[in-house]
């Protein structure tokens, strides 16, 4: 059977015109992207996307993951008239109310019509009473919501509406680096500009023999994948070990995990010119572990002339951990990792620029940066 799948959009409504078509071109091009593989027609309208397709389970799975996309509803089609939207009702409500339960009709309207949403509620109302026994009207809290939506010649009859990630669709707003450690952090704050727009090339940085995360950065990224609309999503995984050594063996301990970080920052950079990319993502959080302080942030920020977003700034752990745990990357994040070997006891948590660059120009590290994303592996997802 061919389902009709209703697809809300939001802020788009807010742009100018000409902005708001090529938005909605970009949704309806990341739409058929990310359905691929799947029989189906699509079809846009005024604020409103339909697809009709016989496998609709497997294709709202993938919708509401698809940025720009607020909500969908997996819908019955009928003719606009009030005994076709009558008896389609009734059919949707028998699968959903039992004896006991209360129910509310709601109907939005656009078009030229005979009736009133209102007529809609009623009629429909009534036929359910009289074919359903023993449910009831609530229009306030109800068990079920019988939603109707008539469109011109068209009415849809839904009762579910699935959460999508809303925000801007993909590559409306450019490239970003997001660096990717395979923490908890980094995916969320990825996803997040994701969910601005933004189409981010991921970067991580593998600090073996100190630390080895990279087969969580890995697993992030095949999570972060899902939510790219059915593009690819590339990663670069940088050998790093040999940066940090330099600056384990050449630099005060104090500033270690500074130095590391600014590297980590120049490397983003030099990723970002290659790619074309505007920005850099970190998923630092004001106030989380030593280095995030903003006396170190600020230090971190003049390692590079790019823009620094950290969209996860002000957010607690928990928020975090509920995206991370939406966005699917929670679990991989907290398999146990190792600590990183390379940190100090007592790090700096009020750096001063001036110190930090005269360590960094005893160290030289420009060329083992640019030797490191030399031998790095670009990696599609
Ligand atoms: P996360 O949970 O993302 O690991 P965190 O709270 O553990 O972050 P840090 O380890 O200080 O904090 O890292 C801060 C940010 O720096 C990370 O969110 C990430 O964007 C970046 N980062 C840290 N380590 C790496 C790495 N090995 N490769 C790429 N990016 C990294
Ligand atoms: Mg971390």
């Amino acid at each position: 059977m061919v389902e009709t799948i209703l697809v809300r959009y939001g802020e788009l409504a807010l742009k100018s015109e000409r902005v708001r078509r090529r938005f909605e071109r970009c949704l309806v091009e990341n739409i058929k992207a990310a359905l691929k593989g799947i029989d189906h027609e699509l079809r846009g309208e005024r604020g409103r996307i339909f697809v009709e397709t016989p496998s609709a389970d497997e294709a709202i799975e993938r919708l509401v993951r698809v940025p720009g996309v607020v909500s969908v509803s997996p819908a019955v089609k009928t003719r606009a008239t009030l005994e076709g939207m009558t008896s389609t009702a009734v059919d949707v409500a028998k699968k959903v109310l039992e004896p006991g339960m209360s129910f509310a009709v709601r109907t939005r309207r656009a078009g030229e019509h005979e009736f009133t949403s209102r007529d809609v509620d009623a009629a429909v109302g009534s036929a359910i009473l009289a074919a359903i026994p023993g449910v009831r009207v609530d229009l306030s809290a109800p068990d079920e919501e019988i939603s109707i939506e008539v469109r011109g010649e068209s009415a849809y009859v839904f009762t579910e509406v699935l959460q999508g990630p809303g925000g801007l669709p993909l590559g409306t707003q450019g490239t970003v680096v997001a660096l990717l450690s395979g923490g908890i952090d980094s995916p969320v704050a990825a996803w997040l500009m994701m969910k601005r727009g933004c189409r981010p090339v991921l970067v991580h940085l593998d600090a073996r023999p100190y630390s080895d995360a990279r087969a969580r950065a890995m697993a992030a990224a095949r999570a972060l994948s899902d939510w790219a609309a059915g593009g690819k999503m590339a990663m670069y995984v940088v050998p790093y070990g040999e940066v940090l050594r330099a600056i384990v063996e050449r630099a005060p301990r104090r500033l270690t995990c500074l130095l590391c970080k600014r590297g980590m920052y120049r490397i983003a950079e030099m990723v970002a010119a290659r790619e074309g990319a505007l920005g850099i993502v970190t998923g630092e959080v004001l106030g989380q572990v030593a280095s995030q302080t903003l006396a170190n942030l600020r230090v971190l920020d003049a390692a590079v002339d790019l823009p620094v977003f950290r969209p996860l700034l002000g957010l607690d752990k928990v928020e975090v951990e509920r995206i991370a745990r939406r966005l699917g990357t929670h679990e991989v994040s907290t398999e146990r990792a190792m600590p990183c070997a390379a940190a100090p006891k007592r790090p700096e948590t009020r750096a001063d620029l001036g110190r930090v660059l005269e360590a960094e120009r005893k160290l030289d590290l420009a060329p083992l940066l640019e030797e490191a994303l030399g031998r790095a592996e670009r990696i599609s997802f």
